[in-house]
């Protein structure tokens, strides 16, 4: 069996982790302390917070089929959200979201998602690759303590584009292929309020404010009942706004969040900040996974398609699809 390291455990690398098992020795090694990358999860007792991922769509065929084992086992739930758009301040519209066009969350959190998907795979966790060295007809991974990490037939990048220009060898064909690829940041803001906020929504839409989304993360299903509002500024203003201290930037996205509310706004008891470098991108033409057949490296992930999770699977089943022909 050819062996195969995938550097990102996020969804595009635990897609084709586990697409690949039977038919490769697959090892996947990641930076963070848990597998899913942004199907992130924030606990902070009595609160918790999915401050990446909102929800995912399975607007497919396959990725609905994909997801069903786990939709049968209840690891994701539908999560029928009172919706509204929310412009210059005023209520635009809404709508109850239902299950038959479900708005999946991973449940009791964002991260359970990856975590069942990462079952039976081989993870390196708390592992970052900042080497990988053409070793002949192989290739080496060296992590940031300067331990060699295996050799390897293949390799795979599933990672944000910026963070594979990092790491990648420069002469790879394949680099060429990263140019005029930019993800654009989000800055997340978490708020834990002692009492109920009694609001007209769940989830809301923002347009002409700072802020996209607000949403109560403890209207999703099996969810801590306290009081957990997600905040997401509009990814231009995470870039325009990039050299902002943490204070500052929570300041400005509570005062957003607060004339949002309007007047049954309460201070929060508890408030936090992750600041997203890489979270989303435009839709992208071309490849939906970028593969060299002769130096035996690949690229997938979200993308090269748009910042979606369903984008994250299709990018690493059409690479899964094209690494069996050809090792057929
Ligand atoms: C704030 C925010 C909100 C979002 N909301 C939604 C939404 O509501 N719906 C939706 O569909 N999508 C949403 N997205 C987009 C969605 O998160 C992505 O499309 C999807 O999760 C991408 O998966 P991925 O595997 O391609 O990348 P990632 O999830 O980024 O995974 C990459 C992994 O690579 C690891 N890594 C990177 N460099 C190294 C290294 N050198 N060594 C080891 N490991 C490394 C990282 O730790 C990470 O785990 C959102 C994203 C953000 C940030």
């Amino acid at each position: 069996m050819k062996r195969v390291a995938i550097i990102g455990a996020g969804l595009s690398g635990l897609t084709l982790g586990h697409l690949l098992q039977d038919v490769a020795q697959i090892t996947l090694f990641d930076k963070g302390r848990s597998p899913g990358g942004r199907l992130a999860y924030r606990r902070a007792h009595p609160y918790v917070f999915d401050h990446g991922v909102q929800f995912f769509r399975a607007k497919t065929e396959a990725f609905q089929k994909f997801l069903d084992p786990w939709v049968r086992s209840g690891v994701i739930q539908p999560w029928c959200s009172r919706f509204v758009e929310i412009n210059q301040g005023i209520l635009d519209h809404g709508h109850d979201w239902s299950e038959l066009l479900p708005h999946y969350v991973g449940v009791p959190h964002m991260n359970a998602f990856p975590r069942a998907l990462a079952k039976g795979l081989d993870i390196r966790l708390g592992t970052r690759i900042i080497e990988v060295q053409s070793m002949s007809s192989q290739w080496a991974l060296y992590d940031d303590s300067g331990a060699e990490c295996g050799l390897y037939d293949w390799i795979v990048y599933a990672m944000p584009v910026a963070q594979v220009i990092d790491l990648m060898n420069h002469s790879s064909r394949l680099f060429k292929q990263l140019e005029g690829r930019q993800m654009k940041p989000c800055d997340a803001l978490m708020l834990g309020f002692e009492a109920p906020l009694v609001l007209p929504f769940d989830a809301a839409l923002i347009k002409g404010a700072p802020i996209s989304w607000i949403s109560m993360n403890q209207t999703k299903p099996e969810r801590s009942s306290a009081c957990s509002m997600v905040v997401h500024s509009t990814n231009q203003w995470a870039l325009e706004h990039a050299k902002f201290s943490n204070s500052e930037v929570i300041k400005i996205l509570k005062q957003a969040a607060s004339e949002v509310v309007g007047s049954i706004w309460e201070q929060p008891v508890y408030e936090d900040l992750q600041r997203w470098r890489y979270a989303n991108i435009a839709p992208q033409k071309g490849q939906q996974a970028l593969l060299d057949l002769e130096e035996r490296v690949a690229i997938c992930g979200d993308w090269l398609i748009q910042g979606r999770v369903e984008a994250a699977f299709q990018s690493a089943s059409y690479l899964a699809d094209q690494l069996i022909q050809q090792w057929a």
